[in-house]
């Protein structure tokens, strides 16, 4: 992947984004269009379409993405109040970027999931 992965060009670099924490294998950026007062979204750097995909293909790494969630967790001022971690997956889990990402959403009550 790359040139078409828009999630592959933001770690390259090409595509602006707001980065609020990268390690060797994953990266951090605030959502452009957040849902919550806090909403970042935590991908590893190395393409997979989605968690799916991660979880079996690279299981390590994707301890890495969720190591990293809960360091931005941290450093946001959530881990108190608590925070939703969650990953859209395949066209019926609303994923509109085949690039996984996680995102994190929290500094406000988020009410019940499936309401
Ligand atoms: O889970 P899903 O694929 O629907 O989420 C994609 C997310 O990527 C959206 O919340 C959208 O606002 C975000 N996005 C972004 N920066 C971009 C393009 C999309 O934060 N350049």
């Amino acid at each position: 992947m790359g040139a078409d992965c828009l999630f592959c060009r933001i770690v390259a670099g090409e595509i602006p984004a707001t980065i609020v924490k990268e390690t060797a294998t994953t990266l951090a950026f605030r959502d452009i269009g957040p849902k919550a007062p806090v909403h970042v979204l935590v991908i590893p750097k190395e393409h997979y379409a989605d968690v799916a995909t991660l979880g079996q293909g690279d299981p390590g790494l994707a301890g890495e993405v969720l190591a990293t969630a809960a360091a931005v967790a941290e450093d946001e001022g959530l881990t108190g109040d608590g925070f939703r971690l969650m990953f859209n997956t395949g066209p019926y889990g609303g994923q509109e970027v085949f690039h996984v990402h996680a995102h994190l959403l929290g500094g406000a009550p988020l009410g019940p999931m499936l309401a």
